[in-house]
């Protein structure tokens, strides 16, 4: 008896009984607001591609002239010698972007926090995260070995609770958009007590670059406490419609990086196309037109809460600044029964079930693009409507 293929056959099953089960689903086109998807034209509210860059033809052409001119691949490890200039070129923008003294790449926004935390803190010290924080970030305290604190989502004094029975060092780790909620965390609230009680505060602003702030930076830019916080992270992956993440702070923290951070040292360095895309998309981020791509969302966000906010008898958004709608249903196979419904009629919402979310808080996640029309936004929530 093979012990392991039973075991992966009762694993399998039990995710089916239990309405967890996933499996990959193809689209035949390009990622856009409207997808072939299962051999059908759909419009898409699922993407995280904020402001429609992933298809954007400017930024194919700058991938086009990248590959021309720096080939393919990268060839080894930055630290060996795939260290080409357009990574470093990427860099310096991020630095500047974010406002920070320096910046560090990295293939992906999961490998960051796998190579930072680990970098940072180890036994004896104490990691302490928002319940709901990405997947990638909590990997990242396990792999440290530091010693691992919850606090119940936005619960500041639960936060402080934590931090004065804390000891040794103390990593408070954030999201500041929330991917699956699309709230945004506390930040002030939360730089005031890291403060009072000498922690460090690290920020992955995934869902907020490119969507929050002046320049498009995000959440830390909104609110003007860049010198607060003392490692920002992110993707190139979402708004910015490349892919690759990065981490910015000071100039010696990136030094630690380069020197510490396992999934950064002992991984081939970004294909030249994503680091080129990525730099490209973080000037035209800051640029007029990426200002007014960024004013169509938030107007689309303010619109959109509006209309949903008919569909239920209490406001469900009010005062919403992110383009990530949840439409919490609860029960896993009502989600995916719901979710289904809104295909037929012509729309992507995709199902979010645990563990991308706690259990019983299965959900829609209906998320926005600039580039949708008023009129798609109507259309989507005639179909909830119907599928409801
Ligand atoms: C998507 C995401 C990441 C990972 O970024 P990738 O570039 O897709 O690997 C990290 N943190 C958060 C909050 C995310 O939503």
């Amino acid at each position: 008896m093979n012990g392991f293929a039973q075991e992966i056959d009762q694993i399998l099953n039990d995710l089916e009984r239990n309405h967890l089960k996933r499996g990959l689903r193809q689209s035949q086109t390009a990622t856009g607001v409207e997808i072939d998807y299962l051999g059908k034209k759909v419009l898409n509210f699922s993407s995280n591609d904020y402001l429609g860059l992933a298809s954007e033809p400017f930024l194919k052409e700058v991938a086009i002239q990248a590959i021309e001119k720096w080939g393919a691949g990268s060839g080894a490890a930055r630290l060996v010698c795939g260290n080409l200039k357009i990574h470093e070129a990427l860099e310096e923008a991020t630095a500047h972007f974010k406002g920070a003294e320096a910046a560090l790449s990295f293939s992906s926004g999961f490998a960051v926090p796998l190579g930072v935390i680990p970098a940072l803190v180890g036994k004896g010290d104490t990691v302490i995260f928002d319940k709901l924080s990405h997947a990638c970030l909590i990997d990242g305290a396990k792999l440290s070995g530091a010693k691992i604190r919850v606090f119940p989502h936005q619960n500041l004094s639960y936060l402080e609770k934590i931090l004065k029975e804390s000891s040794g060092k103390k990593l408070i780790v954030t999201e500041s958009i929330f991917s699956m909620d699309g709230d945004l965390a506390p930040l002030r609230e939360i730089i005031l007590l890291k403060e009072k009680y000498g922690a460090w505060l690290m920020v992955d602003e995934a869902h907020a670059t490119g969507v929050l702030g002046e320049k498009g930076a995000g959440l830390i830019e909104l609110l003007g406490c860049r010198s607060q916080v003392e490692i920002q992270m992110g993707t190139f992956s979402k708004s910015l419609g490349s892919s690759g993440g990065y981490v910015a702070g000071s100039r010696r923290l990136i030094e630690l990086f380069i020197n510490r951070a396992r999934s950064f040292i002992f991984s081939t360095a970004p294909s030249p196309a994503s680091s080129a895309v990525s730099l490209a998309a973080i000037q035209w981020v800051q640029s007029k037109e990426g200002n007014q791509r960024r004013e169509s969302l938030q107007k689309h966000i303010l619109r959109f809460s509006a209309k949903l906010n008919q569909l239920s008898p209490t406001p469900l958004y009010t005062d919403h600044q992110s383009p990530i709608f949840p439409w919490i249903v609860g029960d896993e196979n009502k989600a995916l029964e719901l979710s289904q419904r809104i295909l037929q009629q012509g729309a992507l919402t995709v199902a979010i079930r645990y563990p991308t979310v706690p259990r019983q808080k299965a959900r829609l996640r209906i998320s926005l693009s600039a580039k949708h029309t008023n009129e798609q936004m109507d259309c989507l929530k005639g179909m909830i409507q119907r599928a409801l």
